[in-house]
């Protein structure tokens, strides 16, 4: 059924996956811009640099919320069927723009976070680092905005609107080595992020676009999947092991 993508998989030297907030709705993490998406419900006024400044107690309203969903969450069959391509060594590293660590926790290794993590957190002023789980603590005993011993205010290690994107150039230095991009889940809307698959067409690599609507890439990419993640990535494992078993065989 995805004969196109496990051959481009297999005849490629340098595979890597970009992948965004739709990878993890089927966990229960709502996206921004899909038909269930955070952007239907808030502004994405609150994600930013200005509004953490001027309404920090708001910001941690909408924040702690969204973190405690993150921390409850589990993996889907989309994360650890990246991680099993990672081990067949078909998939050479995953750049996300999610905060959410669920490719880590389904066993993906080699993971590039650049728009952050929600795990973490640091004060705004003096840069001390703290769990995102003590700070949630800290919010649960009635102190929002959750302050450091220094008197700041402390912010989680995301990447908020108005802010550089982390580890950008880093993301960009493995696109250019490339040769193939799984791009899953993901609107292909945030620059410079989507910068990332761009790249790897340009050089004259393979795009596969696996989402389920529309991106401003399909036009350029190889095959488009307009389809889950969680059920097609497994079936496109399935098919790779027994293309190598197949040929293991014979
Ligand atoms: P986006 O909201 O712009 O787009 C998500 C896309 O995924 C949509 O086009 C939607 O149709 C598609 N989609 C939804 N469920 C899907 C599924 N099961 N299978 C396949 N496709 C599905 O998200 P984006 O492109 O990642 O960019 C926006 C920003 O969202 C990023 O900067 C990221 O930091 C942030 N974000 C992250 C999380 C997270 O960490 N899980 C959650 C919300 C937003």
């Amino acid at each position: 059924m995805y004969e196109k993508i496990v051959e481009y998989l297999l005849s490629s030297s340098y595979q890597i996956a970009f992948t965004g907030a739709g990878i993890s709705t089927s966990s229960g993490i709502p996206d921004f811009r899909g038909p269930n998406g955070l952007w239907k419900v808030y502004s994405p006024e609150v994600a930013s640099v200005e509004f953490l400044r001027e309404n920090p107690k708001s910001f941690w309203e909408f924040y702690s919320t969204r973190m405690r969903g993150l921390f409850e969450a589990s993996p889907n069959p989309a994360h650890k069927a990246l991680a099993e391509m990672e081990r067949m060594g078909l998939l050479k590293c995953v750049i996300t723009q999610n905060i959410d660590g669920l490719h880590q926790k389904g066993g993906s290794r080699n993971v590039i976070e650049i728009h952050g993590t929600m795990t973490r957190s640091h004060c705004s002023d003096c840069f001390e680092p703290f769990k995102s789980e003590e700070v949630l603590k800290m919010i649960d005993s009635g102190q929002n905005p959750p302050l450091c011993k220094c008197g700041g205010v402390i912010r989680p290690d995301v990447v908020l609107f108005g802010e550089p994107v982390k580890e950008i150039e880093r993301a960009l230095e493995i696109a250019s080595m490339a040769d193939m991009v799984l791009a899953i889940g993901t609107s292909l809307t945030v620059y410079p992020a989507n910068l990332v698959p761009r790249v790897i067409k340009e050089n004259g690599g393979r795009l596969v676009v696996i989402n389920m609507e529309e991106t401003p890439l399909d036009d350029i990419a190889d095959e488009v999947i307009r389809d889950k993640a969680e059920k097609v990535l497994p079936m496109i494992v399935e098919e790779l092991k027994s293309k190598i078993n197949v040929n293991g065989k014979s």
